[in-house]
């Protein structure tokens, strides 16, 4: 039998499937390993339990705090594992990822310095670049993104390309505590369509960013990824309190989990 042919999302070249390699989106050691997802569905069903009712009563009256109760109870039964080794898909061409993994490593140097923008200034330039795309190559193995056409790879491609006029924004904040449903760092994925356009987010344990093809909505605060460039950029902390893009992506994710619609049209109309 014939083995199956696939596409690299970068260099456009086909391949035998075992030629293909298997990307991590984000990147693995920023979060990306044995990914849980809060079960929603059980979490509903716990609510009502009495089950759960007095397992909480109980460790109340032997002193337990409520917090830590309903943290510890989310954390054992309410997730379920989703990817145990991470999340990976196959997008790219084994030279091509070898290649992004020397963006990938600029990036993890910017992950582990939370974006400190006082310590980023001191980067190189070029090092500066390679955290850009190393940002704007995981996209490309999103599944969300699988039938759209960037104009971006020759950027990425291109270790010295310094200039991107294309359509594709990219966007991030920094996560903090209010940016996370009860806590929980949420790396997935995922798609919201505006009459503007189209915003894709991913994320990792400490930021989350949005790549669109419109510039961003006003009422939003985000820092645009080429700001980087410059000595002192500044750094958006959290995903303000209407929750941004983060909020409309987790919350039709979460609708698409218990089979309710969110039409995709009809998303509140922003500044
Ligand atoms: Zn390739």
């Amino acid at each position: 039998m014939q083995e199956k042919k696939c596409r690299c999302k970068l260099c456009g070249a086909l391949f035998k499937d075992s030629d293909m390699s298997e990307e991590h989106y984000p990147a693995r050691s920023t979060g990306n390993d044995d990914i849980v997802a809060l079960d929603i569905i059980k979490m509903f069903e716990s609510l009502r339990s009495s089950k759960v009712h007095s397992e909480i009563e109980k460790r109340l009256a032997v002193g337990e705090k409520l917090e830590d109760i309903t943290g510890n109870i989310l954390d054992t039964q309410l997730t379920k594992s989703l990817y145990p080794k991470g999340r990976t898909a196959r997008t790219l061409c084994r030279k091509c990822n070898t290649f992004l993994g020397k963006y990938d490593k600029s990036y993890l140097r910017f992950f582990d310095l939370d974006g400190n923008p006082k310590a980023i200034k001191g980067f190189q330039r070029q090092t500066k670049y390679q955290i850009i795309k190393a940002i704007y190559a995981k996209f490309i193995s999103l599944p969300e993104t699988q039938d759209e056409e960037f104009d971006f790879l020759d950027f990425i491609r291109n270790e010295d390309e310094t200039s991107y006029n294309g359509t594709w924004k990219l966007y991030f904040v920094k996560r903090d505590k209010r940016s996370d449903l009860m806590g929980l760092p949420d790396i997935g994925t995922g798609k919201i369509v505006f009459d503007e356009g189209v915003v894709y987010e991913m994320s990792d344990d400490k930021f989350i960013f949005d790549l669109m093809n419109f510039p961003k909505h006003a009422c939003f605060q985000m820092t645009n990824i080429f700001d980087i460039l410059n000595k002192n950029y500044r750094l958006t902390e959290g995903t303000g309190k209407d929750g941004g893009y983060h909020a409309q992506v987790l919350i039709s994710r979460l609708f698409s989990q218990i089979n309710i619609q969110v039409p995709e049209e009809g998303v509140s109309k922003l500044e």
